[in-house]
């Protein structure tokens, strides 16, 4: 089924089957539509007017019914590390966040899914603003575009993408999918498929859907507990999906043949981070081809959790890597600006007349 453009007109969003399907009603080849495509999303033009090769009459046709709208960059917040914490704005008044963490080699940017979360995990910020909506194809793919604007990121520059702001992914599969699709293209962004990665909190059901799919991302599940118990009191969607049915759905997902699964760990001071809450983890993971990312736990004033001290952290580590499971500790960028992971949470944005809905 081909996607429709939104009512607002924003090409952006739109597939390649789509843009051609768009030329064919115009009176044009099909092929004019792999153009644009091309020009939307691998030369990144936002006016229909510089997209010269399309020809005058397709150009004028586009312009009086559509547009290619980014989100709009309401605030920046500049981090000491080089990481920028962006606020967007979509065209719905509702507002994302979306974050840029350049690196030597290469540029991480970290995409939210929908408006808020329902999964609500205690330990995090975005859990507070509850869920409000899904996100559409086109804010997906428009967050990398808007990122890549304000930073003026060349076109040659190494991308990775993660799904890891605000919202959970699976529960926005098809959506999610198809911006996938547009990022992977190489007549679309370009982006190879192993350096996208979804994250999800364990929707068992999503898991097995995705595993379908023929163009798979890399997959990065939250376990963040040791005990079913601890997980539900944590992450209270566990009790729909029990951690056993997570980890059966894990293994039974189909990895390439160097590919590992990543489980992501929030180090809660504690809370789960004992040498027996390590030694349990590596048993749970035991038959799944996996790595453990550790994640420092970024604090914030409206809730409980502390951060676990760095030797914990480092006790943890040994435990899993004396047991044979690859694990790493993932550095905590843009911290200072609550940039870092499940931080993203628009504090303070209301008190500052940016209004979180129009
Ligand atoms: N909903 C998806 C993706 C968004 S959360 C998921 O749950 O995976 C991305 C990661 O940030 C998850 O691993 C989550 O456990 C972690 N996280 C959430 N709040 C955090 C915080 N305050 N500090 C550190 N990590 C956090």
């Amino acid at each position: 089924m081909a996607t429709r453009p939104t009512s607002s007109g924003n090409l952006l969003g739109m597939t390649r089957d789509a843009l051609e399907q768009l030329a064919l009603e115009a009176g044009q080849a099909g092929y004019r539509g792999r153009q644009l495509y091309k020009g939307i999303y691998s030369r990144r033009e936002q006016a229909l007017d510089n997209l010269t090769d399309l020809g005058r009459p397709f150009r004028d046709w586009l312009s009086a019914r559509y547009r290619i709208t980014y989100p709009e960059t309401l605030r920046e917040f500049v981090a000491r590390d080089g990481a920028v914490r962006y606020l967007l704005r979509l065209e719905d008044g509702n507002a994302i966040e979306a974050v840029y963490m350049p690196e030597e080699d290469r540029t991480t940017l970290c995409l939210s899914s929908q408006v808020g979360c329902v999964a609500d995990c205690k330990f995090c910020f975005t859990a507070l603003l509850g869920g409000k909506r899904n996100l559409t194809t086109g804010e997906m793919v428009g967050q990398v575009l808007a990122l890549a604007k304000a930073q003026r990121i060349p076109r040659r520059t190494r991308l990775n993408v993660v799904f890891m702001g605000m919202g959970e992914p699976l529960l926005n599969l098809a959506a999610v999918m198809r911006a996938v699709r547009i990022l992977a293209d190489p007549e679309g962004l370009g982006i190879p498929l192993r350096r996208i990665t979804i994250s999800t909190a364990g929707i068992v059901p999503r898991i097995y859907a995705l595993a379908r799919e023929a163009t798979r991302p890399k997959l990065a599940v939250s376990l963040n507990a040791s005990t079913e118990e601890q997980r539900t009191a944590l992450m209270p969607l566990n009790r729909k999906y029990p951690l056993r049915q997570l980890l059966q759905a894990c293994r039974s997902y189909p990895l390439a043949p160097r590919e590992r699964l990543t489980f992501e760990y929030v180090m809660l001071d504690a809370v789960n981070d004992s040498d027996a809450d390590a030694q349990r983890v590596s048993e749970l993971l035991r038959g799944i081809r996996s790595k453990v990312n550790l994640i420092p736990y970024n604090p914030g004033l409206e809730l409980p959790y502390r951060a676990s001290p760095l030797e914990r952290v480092l006790g943890f580590q040994k435990v899993l890597a004396e047991r044979g499971v690859p694990v790493f500790i993932r550095v905590s960028r843009g911290q200072d600006v609550r940039a870092a992971c499940g931080q993203l949470s628009l504090a303070g944005v209301e008190g500052q007349g940016i209004g979180v809905r129009a």
